[in-house]
């Protein structure tokens, strides 16, 4: 699942369209078009997924939802969110992937 946005502009992106491509979606809309791939495993990534405030929200509804979920974060945002108490008590769906900055 890429999400629109990023806080960097690296040399070697290789996703320069993730930084305003895409629209809006409700969290329900999100999840009609997840579900026809019948796969219980999502990461999430962009851009920089914790651009978006409502991210963590959409991580908690993917855990309550049954799927395990991986964020894929650059590393230069505040995490705390995304990693907050609630979201904690179910680490055993959920992990935190770092791509390394050069
Ligand atoms: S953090 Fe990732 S998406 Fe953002 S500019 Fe760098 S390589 Fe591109």
């Amino acid at each position: 699942m890429r999400l629109t946005g990023c806080n960097l502009r690296c040399s070697y992106c290789d996703t320069q369209y993730a930084y305003e491509e895409g629209g809006l979606m409700e969290v329900n809309h999100i999840f009609e078009q997840i579900a026809p791939h019948q796969c219980r495993l999502v990461e999430i990534t962009g851009g920089e997924p914790l651009a978006q405030d409502h991210t963590p929200t959409l991580i908690e509804s993917l855990l309550d939802d049954g799927y395990e979920v991986l964020l894929e974060t650059n590393g230069s945002m505040d995490i705390s969110g995304a990693t907050h108490t609630g979201i904690n008590q179910r680490n055993q769906q959920y992990a935190v992937v770092l791509s390394v900055l050069d």
